[in-house]
């Protein structure tokens, strides 16, 4: 309890000095003091104790007063017990002491004042103010009481209706949020049972009956395919983890399907517990469909709608990427004959449907087996045998793609019969090397295209190492002419009519360090694939001028002509002509003395550029000879145009010379029909090939003027030419 038990004492801080005025004197000061003193320590007032002294100041006078007016004494009497308790001294230990103090000291420090009342009146009014004091206190003190507990109640009544407003509008907020949502939003408690949907999440679904909703989170977790995502969920449920994330497909119940971006939150209550559930599900199937078709354009030709070749090469490379050394991949590598003959006489726009006509019929004719059809580019197509049996598949299968194709395609009102020529790989798939294989594929299709349109050909490996050897030959060549690997040899040419050698053959050898002796069907025709023949040619040339110089210082006039052989692409050079004239001067040989080979089907083909070198050539006074004449066009009407001299007939005639068993003598009809024109032409005919004296013969009967073969002799070193020449003794 408070200090109001037991004896009372009051302390006095202004000096106790009993005071003899009436107001504001001494006394009325003292008695203040000591009651400010007092009640002071008793209550939490704002005032402060000096402030407290002067409040009680005029309270003491409105005491006296009471006192000294028995009309005043109650109404005074209460306004001071209301005072305390506005003054905030509303603690009960206030009021005790406060009526203590002035029962004991009042009429005593204020005796002379009081004088003229006796004292039995003073104390009955004395005990009708401190009632009065007691009953305005108490009345205030309920007043007070009162109108906070009102305070407090409307302050808790107004809180109430806030929060609640507040409330009531999150609330609506969140409804209109869950409403109106585009996202698909369902809320479960913690085991998973779904509590609410809102209608985007029914939309997204597909149905609006619940009994095709979801019931359970678990159904958008869908276990079965994805196994990861299974196990987050259970994790999400133990509250180990806050959300859990996927990208599914939901089958909806009219069957259409539907891709959607879905997320599963836990939400915790407020001692972190985990309480609810959170799906959010967005449609993301247009935006699915959309990478889907970029990434069907991005590996498909939109042409044919066949896969491309990224796509062709991504297959190719995830089978060579397997372990399985049993498997086998086959590529039949497909390609039109004569494509570009159809898009130059009929237009692209036909071309370009008999591309796609094509690709279905391709596609079609492979489509049970389940192989891939791929668009290259152009009009070249593969086909991608996954798992093959073996070479044999491969050329059945060939075949019937050809036979697919054979029947004439019916485009924009024409009938258009087409080829197709097709290589053949077929190869382990693990750690094979998918550009190998098909560069493999297009070096088969240009073999078969070489055996003639409309056929297959099969890789072989033993063909191939020949081609990479015939480019490690062409690779070595420049080093081989630098090291002197090349040497000439001479074959004679020989009047039939009295069997004199008039001339002689350059025939270039290459003596391989690896390889031994190499024949020119080894190597010319590479030479004059890669440019070499130009070098290796002149080369050629300028052994033979030093070979003619030499003959022609012992012979004279006796000395044997040197042909030499010209490829076209030499006469390409815009600088051959000059540089034969500087040769053949340098080593001081007549341009009359050398003869220049060149077949016929290269003197069909060139451009007037090399025709002009050529018959430029012929005014020097080279003579000009036509080689091989009838394994080409034999066109002899054409060779009058044509700065030439002479002529070689292809040793194929000098065999068809032989005489059938049925007597039949066409060759050597046909033969004398040649001479005679070529005569008639102003040609010299030369025979290639005789190998036989009945040959010579027949030949030399039929007028022809010089004779080319081993019956003479065969190619050889020039000394044995010299031999030959020289006087017998
Ligand atoms: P070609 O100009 O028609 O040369 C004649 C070929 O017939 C030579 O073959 C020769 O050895 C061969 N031959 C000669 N007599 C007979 C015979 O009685 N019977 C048979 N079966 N063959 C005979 P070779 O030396 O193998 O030359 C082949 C071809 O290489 C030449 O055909 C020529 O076109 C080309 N060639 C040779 N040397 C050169 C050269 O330096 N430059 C160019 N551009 N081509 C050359
Ligand atoms: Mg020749
Ligand atoms: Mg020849």
């Amino acid at each position: 309890m408070g200090r109001g038990s037991g004896v009372i004492k009051f302390r006095s801080p202004v000096k106790d000095n009993p005071a003899t005025d009436d107001g504001g004197g001494p006394s009325t000061h003292g008695f203040a003091d000591t009651w400010a003193a007092t009640i002071w320590p008793t209550g939490f007032v704002s005032m402060s104790l000096r402030e407290t002294q002067l409040h009680l100041l005029n309270t003491t006078q409105r005491l006296v007063a009471a006192l000294t007016d028995p009309t005043q004494t109650a109404q005074l009497g209460r306004s001071v017990g209301e005072e305390l308790v506005d003054a905030h001294f509303t603690n009960p230990e206030a009021l005790e002491l406060s009526l203590s103090l002035i029962a004991s000291r009042l009429l005593k420090d204020f005796a002379p004042q009081l004088r003229h009342i006796n004292n039995a009146e003073l104390r009955s009014r004395l005990g009708l103010l401190l009632g009065a004091i007691a009953a305005g206190f108490s009345t205030a003190l309920r007043d007070v009481t009162f109108s906070e507990q009102e305070q407090i109640r409307r302050a808790g009544l107004l809180a109430r209706e806030t929060t609640e407003r507040d409330l009531r509008g999150s609330e609506a907020r969140f409804r209109a949020v869950f409403a109106g949502a585009a996202i698909g939003i369902a809320i479960a408690d913690i085991s998973g049972n779904i509590l609410h949907f809102n209608p985007a999440m029914e939309q997204i679904l597909g149905d609006s009956s619940e009994a095709h909703l979801f019931s359970s989170v678990a159904q958008f977790v869908d276990l079965d395919d994805a196994p990861e995502l299974w196990s987050q969920y259970q994790r999400l449920v133990n509250g180990e983890q806050e959300q859990v994330q996927s990208e599914k497909r939901y089958v909806r119940p009219d069957g259409s399907v539907v891709w959607a971006d879905m997320v599963i939150s836990l939400v915790r209550d407020d001692n972190g517990h985990p309480r609810y559930l959170v799906v959010l599900v967005e449609d993301v199937s247009e935006r699915r469909r959309l990478q889907t078709t970029l990434h069907h354009q991005a590996l498909h030709d939109p042409l044919t709608g066949l896969p491309n070749r990224t796509l062709f090469f991504d297959r190719l490379r995830r089978l060579c990427n397997q372990h399985d050394s049993t498997k086998r991949i086959g590529l039949c590598y497909l390609d039109l004959d004569r494509f570009k003959a159809v898009n130059d006489s009929l237009g692209h726009h036909v071309g370009d449907k008999l591309l796609v006509e094509l690709a279905e019929r391709l596609a079609r004719c492979t489509a049970d087996a389940g192989h891939i059809v791929a668009r290259m580019g152009g009009d070249e197509f593969v086909v991608l045998v996954e798992d093959c049996e073996g070479t044999r598949q491969l050329k059945l299968l060939a075949e019937q793609l050809l036979e697919a194709l054979a029947a004439p395609f019916e485009i924009a009102d024409h009938q258009l019969t087409v080829s197709a020529s097709i290589g053949l790989v077929e190869h382990q798939a693990a750690g094979a090397d998918p550009a190998e294989l098909l560069k493999a594929a297009d070096i088969t299709l240009y073999w078969a295209k070489s055996e003639g349109n409309g056929g297959w050909a099969l890789h072989e490996s033993e063909r191939r190492g020949r081609q990479v050897a015939r480019y490690e030959l062409s690779a070595a060549m420049p080093r081989a002419l630098a090291h002197g690997e090349f040497l000439v040899e001479y074959q004679p040419l020989v009047r039939l009519r009295d069997s004199v050698t008039i001339g002689t053959e350059a025939l270039v050898r290459w003596n391989h360090p690896v390889l031994g002796r190499l024949g020119p069907q080894h190597f010319i025709d590479l030479a004059e694939e890669t440019g070499q023949i130009v070098p290796l040619g002149r080369w050629v040339f300028e052994q033979s001028c030093a070979q003619a110089a030499l003959w022609s210082a012992e012979f004279g006039a006796q000395a044997p002509f040197v042909s030499i052989n010209l490829a076209v692409r030499q006469l390409r050079d815009p600088g051959i002509v000059a540089e034969l004239i500087s040769i053949a001067q340098a080593y001081d040989v007549a341009p009359q003395q050398l003869q220049l080979e060149l077949t016929e089907s290269e003197i069909m083909g060139p451009s007037d550029e090399a025709l002009e070198r050529l018959r430029t050539l012929a005014d020097a006074g080279f003579v000009i000879a036509i080689d091989d004449f009838g394994t080409g066009y034999s066109n002899l009407a054409y060779l009058r145009r044509l700065p030439v001299q002479a002529l070689k007939l292809a040793s194929s005639f000098v065999t068809g010379l032989q005489q059938d068993p049925n007597g039949d003598r066409v060759g050597e009809e046909i033969m004398k029909t040649l001479i005679h024109l070529s005569h008639i032409l102003g040609l010299h005919v030369t025979a290639e090939g005789i190998e036989t004296d009945e040959q010579a013969r027949q030949l030399r009967d039929l007028g022809c003027d010089n004779g080319q073969g081993w019956l003479f002799a065969k190619p050889g070193p020039p000394e044995t030419i010299t031999e030959m020449l020289r006087p017998k003794t």
